[in-house]
């Protein structure tokens, strides 16, 4: 393509100051910069342009009475375009100083101009916020990635990975690679595969963590390691997931959970002062139990209080033994006919059986009423809304059953109710960690235990013996740190036993040729001395959003993918040709088939 303006080359052009620099101090000097054309205004006898690059933004003047030349030169200058300018520092008359620029008290006259490339019209402004489908910002994501809000995601990414890492290390942690292309690990998901030339018919899997490679660095000795690393998970896409996402991955050797704690505590106090928030130095913990029975959910977001159980003060609104749970939600006032109408809907969609009328609750029990309003801390102005469960017990555990549905009603309520109490404020960062997970979860499809985190936790040690004999009461050394009902990572004590390892394997309905054949590498390596050790992986991307103020990952992943696994820039994935078919010994037989 042939370009419109005759273009000049950067050769030995060096820059002396970035367009964020210049201050009423730098009056006099003569400076060069370069960077982008961000906007432009032509007045006849003098254009300006504001020139953008990483740092700022800095204006600059172009005057007919200058060298003619390069007045005319800076008219054919237009949006984007990339250019070097060489001029002297003036000070603003106090009516142009701009209080929005950093630089706003000065402007660079231009002596020399030299225009380094042109651009086309990009398909979207460099704003704050632009009225664009998120569809055009993924395919010309490069653009997209220009404007202020996407610099500001990206570099803060950036500063939080090096403050993980300067604390790491600080910490005697060593940053350690582990394969990308190996066997299955499992955590839950599908693996994504490549196929190998050499070896035709045989697949790589990436891996869905670094799980058993930190496991084996710690049987090799080398005590503290950590990674900022990539994951791939091939599962149904929501929201907040995407195919490839980066954990802070580590694992330490002789470590009690409490040990973990003490990293990870400092260490997000750190990512958050980053992002310029103070955090307590210390997180409270809750029982897996704990946060079931007064939040009905494991990830329980801590900004809106606890649910309490009333059963035993008004047992006749309780349903059998069946727990009778009070949601409190503060600063609601009274709720509407309608409004009550539709969480009462809402509960009993779910399975509850659903108390929504304050002022009958009060007339038909006032005494009652008082001492729920006292165990929950409720004033005058605040929602309550008891609940138990509406039919025949139902589940495994028909009270966790009833936790979780009240959980949910409770969650809806705080939503709905959100613009009266602003309890869900983002920037209050409730963080918690939620222990002592159950070992394993039955999975009704399949008709047998799953392991409730991954194979190589460790049971407490008091439940050993239950393992094979009563699994569903085998609690596990694992741990959650949650941060506002987000699951921000997890993490768990291993088994460094050749024989718990395997009693595990077989609880979990794993023959001895399986556990062989998926993990013989890691069973033959618990018996070269393995030390005790443990773990955790924090999820990097929803860490840096939350911190971003941003409500999906993909505002804070450079490249990301949509909602359906694409790549719309790059157009992946794609189809490949028949001849690299061939050198794989791959045929296509269609679409999931
Ligand atoms: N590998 C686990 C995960 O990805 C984390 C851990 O146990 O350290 O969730």
């Amino acid at each position: 393509m042939e370009t419109s303006v005759a273009l000049d080359f950067l050769g030995e052009l060096r820059r002396t100051h970035m367009c964020g620099d210049l201050r009423a101090a730098d009056e006099g000097k003569t400076v060069l910069l370069m960077g982008w054309v961000h906007r432009r205004r032509d007045l006849g006898g003098v254009i300006f342009l504001h020139l953008r690059d990483r740092d700022g933004v800095t204006q600059l003047v172009f005057r007919e009475d200058a060298e003619a030349s390069i007045h005319d030169r800076a008219a054919l200058v237009r949006g984007e375009y990339v250019i070097a300018v060489e001029g002297v520092v003036a000070k603003r008359t106090p009516e142009t100083i701009n209080p929005n620029l950093a630089t706003g008290e000065v402007e660079v006259v231009v002596s020399k101009l030299w225009i380094l490339n042109e651009s086309r019209t990009p398909p979207f402004p460099m704003e704050e916020e632009v009225d664009v489908s998120e569809d055009v910002r993924l395919k010309y994501r490069y653009v997209d990635l220009r404007r202020p809000h996407m610099q500001r995601n990206v570099i803060l990414r950036s500063k939080i990975s090096f403050a993980v890492r300067e604390f790491l290390y600080s910490q005697g942690f060593l940053e350690i690679e582990t394969p990308f292309m190996t066997s299955s690990t499992p955590e839950g998901a599908r693996d994504y595969l490549v196929p190998s030339r050499v070896q035709p018919g045989t697949f790589y899997a990436l891996p869905q963590s670094p799980q058993v490679f930190k496991q084996l660095l710690m049987v090799s000795g080398f005590e503290k390691y950590f990674q900022i690393v990539r994951c791939f998970r091939d599962e149904d896409l929501r929201a907040d997931r995407q195919p490839e996402f980066t954990q802070i991955d580590l694992e330490m050797s002789f470590p009690q959970q409490e040990r973990i704690f003490e990293v990870i505590e400092p260490l997000v106090q750190r990512v958050c002062a980053v992002a310029g928030y103070q955090v307590p130095q210390r997180f409270p913990r809750l029982t897996y139990a704990q946060a079931m029975q007064r939040y009905g959910i494991d990830k329980p977001d801590c900004r809106i209080p606890p649910m309490h159980q009333v059963s035993d003060l008004i047992p006749e609104l309780a349903n059998n033994n069946l727990p009778l749970m009070a949601i409190h939600i503060p600063g609601t006032g009274a709720p509407s006919r309608k409004e009550r109408d539709e969480l009462k809907a809402f509960g009993q969609e779910r399975g509850l059986r659903v108390y929504d009328d304050p002022k009958r609750l009060e007339r038909d029990f006032p005494e009652k009423m008082a001492q729920v309003r006292e165990r929950c801390g409720a004033a005058e102005n605040d929602l309550l809304v008891l609940a138990t469960w509406g039919g025949e017990p139902k589940g495994h555990l028909p009270d966790v059953t009833t936790y979780q549905a009240c959980g949910q009603l409770r969650l809806y309520c705080a939503q709905k109710f959100n613009d009266r109490h602003k309890l869900l404020d983002p920037k209050n960062f409730q963080f918690l960690w939620v222990v002592d997970f159950p070992m394993f979860e039955w999975d009704e499809e399949e008709q047998r235990w799953n392991a409730a985190h991954h194979p190589f936790t460790s049971v407490h040690d008091e439940d050993l013996d239950k393992l094979t004999a009563d699994p569903a009461r085998c609690r596990a050394k694992s741990y959650d740190l949650v941060l506002n009902g987000v699951e921000l990572g997890s993490g768990s004590i291993r088994i460094h036993r050749r024989d718990v390892q395997a009693k595990v394997f077989a609880a979990l309905g794993m023959a001895d040729d399986e556990a062989r054949r998926r993990f013989g590498h890691l069973l033959d390596a618990l018996e070269f001395g393995a030390p005790p050790h443990g773990g955790i992986a924090l999820g990097l991307d929803r860490l840096v959003m939350i911190l971003a103020g941003e409500t999906s990952i993909r505002d804070v992943i450079p490249f990301p993918k949509t909602a359906r696994g694409t790549d719309l820039m790059c157009n992946a994935p794609s189809a490949v040709s028949e001849k690299q078919l061939r050198e794989l010994g791959i045929a296509v037989r269609g679409q999931g088939k």
